[in-house]
């Protein structure tokens, strides 16, 4: 089984891929855990990008993402399936259009570059309010760029939000509840497609 996790920075996605990734392991059911970027060549050169230590064009950075994806199939998630494994990634092709939308307005170009990957077996978005997303990031700073950033965040979720109409198997997750009722609640369904 493929699960994949999704929201916006801060709506608590890779603290609940760690809690199911357990949950797996302690119910004999080997797991990996693995996260877009990777730590691989391609995953390191988006790192750095994010880091600000060198600049390119919306377009690369999201070409970047999806070669980071081909390599995250290969060397992890293909191989690990392979094992019998059920794969838990923190971020996949659904990050790339949704946040991508941002700075790359051509969803169905987004698309187009994803559409040799597979699809998740199951996808839960986290979602949750940007302002809270923040706090919980504690991100500072002027009112103005908090405003700018919830703005951008809105504008993410909103592409994310028709996705998961759009594509199968999407579970959209009240990333508002306490951390263990969010682990029932993911348990609940991961349970049901357990054989
Ligand atoms: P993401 O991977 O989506 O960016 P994280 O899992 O790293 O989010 O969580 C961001 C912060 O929010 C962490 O400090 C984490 O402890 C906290 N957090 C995660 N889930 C919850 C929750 N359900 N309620 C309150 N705080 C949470
Ligand atoms: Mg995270």
């Amino acid at each position: 089984m493929f699960i994949a996790f999704e929201g916006l920075d801060g709506s608590g996605s890779s603290t609940q891929t760690r809690m199911l990734v357990e949950r797996l392991e302690r119910t004999n059911h080997p797991a990996l855990l693995t996260a877009e970027p990777t730590s691989h060549p391609t995953g390191r050169m988006i790192r750095d990008i994010l880091q600000h230590k060198f600049e390119v064009a919306p377009e690369t950075l999201q070409l970047l993402y999806t070669a980071d994806r081909a390599e995250h199939l290969r060397l992890d998630i293909l191989p690990a399936q392979k094992e019998g494994k059920t794969v838990v990634t923190s971020r996949y092709l659904f990050s790339t259009i949704a946040f991508g939308s941002y700075g790359v307005p051509d969803i169905e170009w987004l698309k187009q570059l994803n559409r040799l990957y597979p699809l998740p077996d199951l996808t839960f978005l986290f979602k949750l309010d940007p302002e809270e997303c923040m706090r919980r990031i504690q991100v500072r700073g002027e009112a103005l760029e908090l405003f700018e950033k919830a703005e951008k965040l809105r504008a993410i979720w909103k592409t994310y939000e028709i996705l998961a109409q759009q594509y199968p198997n999407f579970h959209v997750i009240d990333a508002s509840k306490s951390i263990d009722e969010i682990a029932d609640m993911i348990w609940g369904i991961v349970e049901k497609k357990l054989d």
